[in-house]
């Protein structure tokens, strides 16, 4: 049971916007860090590609000329951005919650539901590898990373933790 996060024990901050509601700890400190850091964002820094992709330039003031790919729903019915916190994480990162805050129907409901219910999100699981040097080798048999035929890589997969860490000792 996620108690400890639930809206009854918990009196959240104002901060904390109220798709983080009622989530594992973890991905709450993680997201709200990156709500934060699109606090000052605006229109401008967006531009849609198609029905659900979004192009978004880097927060970078030193690199400039880089911009992200935001996809609410890509191929394998997953959200995704190209920056390396969401590569690293699969938690929504500062670019996804640009286009949260900014444009209108983009919010955390337009993301496909087999993300936003999935385990990985919604399950307070201690191992959850936020901001930690996460093992990668040990989700090399969960995620599967397809070549597309355009060279772009797509994960296939939540890397979801090794089962051994969702047991409890008995
Ligand atoms: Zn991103």
């Amino acid at each position: 049971m996620n108690v400890s996060a639930s809206d009854q024990h918990k009196q959240y901050d104002l901060l904390v916007p109220l798709f983080l509601h009622n989530r594992p700890k973890t991905v709450v400190q993680h997201c709200v860090r990156r709500w934060v850091d699109s606090e000052n964002s605006s229109l401008n820094e967006i531009g849609q590609t198609s029905t659900s992709t979004f192009l978004l330039k880097s927060f970078s003031e030193i690199n400039t000329s880089l911009y992200y790919e935001v996809c609410f729903e890509n191929d394998n019915g997953m959200p995704s951005c190209q920056c390396l916190d969401w590569l690293e994480h699969h938690v929504p990162c500062k670019h996804l919650m640009t286009v949260f805050r900014n444009i209108l129907y983009f919010n955390w409901d337009a993301i496909p539901s087999a993300y936003r219910e999935s385990p990985y999100i919604c399950l307070d699981v201690g191992s959850f590898p936020l901001d930690s040097e996460a093992d990668h080798s040990t989700t090399d048999d969960i995620v599967q990373v397809t070549i597309g035929s355009s060279g772009d890589m797509y994960v296939s997969s939540l890397p979801i933790p090794p089962k051994q860490q969702f047991k409890k000792e008995r």
